[in-house]
């Protein structure tokens, strides 16, 4: 029923995911993987009041197909159309070189539906506040500063679904600007990041 969270759709997902993503860790080989979808889902719920469960799902699910070997047919399947339809609109195509899906994520950021779109700032969100939280091994000072200054552009290019979601956005950039020793973005044009900067894997 539509408004009405359907809680054992959403914990299916939590264990399909903690199932899926078990033997992985995040970026900063400790964090299991699992608590970034997860937070995805609870900024979603927490900043953004959303209660749709099938976008909090899709939001649980973000990664599944992405980073294991879940196919989008499992998905639609478990959790039906829409959910896969979500997921499907938020899994980067891995085929496409490193720079080119950076490049293509700001590019294809205005046409997401607004269920992507949601889940997409929230997904922003963690990333940046990994940074600082559970910063991945062996990136430097630059690339950390550099990855931030993307998924600002990133977001930018969103369209304005939800305020206060993109308000915590952009109160945790500008806290993890500060953090990184940079200014804060009204003083500090991302022009002064060259596109390669932003995209280069080292
Ligand atoms: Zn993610």
């Amino acid at each position: 029923m539509p408004g009405l969270i359907d809680q054992t759709l959403l914990l299916q997902a939590v264990v399909f995911a903690s199932q899926k993503h078990r033997t992985q860790r995040r970026k900063d080989g400790v964090t299991p993987y699992v608590n970034h979808p997860l937070q995805v889902a609870l900024i979603l719920a927490e900043f953004g009041g959303i209660v749709d469960a099938e976008i909090l799902s899709a939001a649980v699910l973000h990664d599944t197909v992405e980073d294991t070997d879940t196919t989008l047919g499992e998905v639609g399947m478990h959790f039906g159309d829409r959910v896969r339809a979500l997921v499907a609109e938020v899994t980067d195509d891995d085929t496409m070189p490193h720079p080119l899906r950076k490049q293509s994520e700001i590019d294809h950021a205005p046409q997401l539906s607004e269920g992507a779109t949601l889940i997409k700032l929230a997904d922003r969100t963690s990333n940046v506040m990994d940074l600082v939280e559970a910063p991945a091994a062996g990136w430097d000072l630059k690339r950390r500063q550099g990855y931030l200054v993307w998924a600002e552009r990133v977001v930018n290019a969103c369209k304005p679904v939800n305020r206060p979601l993109l308000e915590n956005f952009r109160e945790v950039a500008e806290r993890v600007r500060e953090q990184l020793g940079m200014l804060p973005s009204s003083q500090f044009p991302d022009s002064q990041f060259s596109n390669s900067q932003l995209t280069a894997r080292s």
